[in-house]
């Protein structure tokens, strides 16, 4: 994403983690659906996707059943460092819309669950969130869990919807 192109709201800021590498914090009240970030990026399929770098893909977010916005290194923006929570503060309004899913304090962490938009296979890894609910491990089919659809109902990206609700074509 060029400078000018980036849609995000004001008071983020990326803090350096030894453990996660990075997170973000708002320094900012945040009301209750707000946006926090409108994604953008280059759209590329799975097959792309998976040709790219481990590092690279760290930072792609998919939008549709073949489609992930893809950012290249040098153009992230503070938003793209918001790290998966199994208990998260953020929520997919639209694929590429997150929004609070409750009343932010300023000095909170922001994260979302990563389940309501991946749904491919190479998108695994450890959860650091601490949660107590904590799953663990996560995976491109967390969407499946009974627990995962109960929480985050209302906050999947339409792709996973169409997954969850056993519509999706093909
Ligand atoms: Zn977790």
């Amino acid at each position: 994403m060029a400078p000018g192109q980036i849609r995000q709201r004001s008071g983020l800021r990326v803090v350096d983690d030894p453990n996660s590498g990075h997170f973000v914090v708002t320094d900012e009240p945040i009301a209750e659906r707000d946006v926090i970030v409108i994604w953008s990026g280059e759209r590329i399929s799975l097959a792309q996707a998976e040709s790219l770098s481990t590092k690279e893909q760290d930072y792609l977010l998919q939008i549709d059943d073949d489609c992930f916005l893809l950012t290249s290194l040098d153009e992230l923006c503070t938003a793209d460092f918001i790290n998966h929570s199994c208990e998260p503060n953020c929520g997919l309004l639209e694929a590429d819309t997150l929004v609070a899913i409750r009343p932010i304090a300023a000095g909170e962490v922001l994260s979302f669950d990563y389940a309501t938009s991946d749904t491919t296979s190479f998108i695994a890894f450890d959860c650091l969130c601490g949660a107590p609910s904590c799953r663990g491990r996560l995976t491109g089919n967390d969407w499946r869990l009974p627990e995962v659809q109960r929480k985050c109902a209302g906050w999947f990206a339409p792709h996973v919807q169409r997954l969850i609700d056993g519509t999706a074509s093909g």
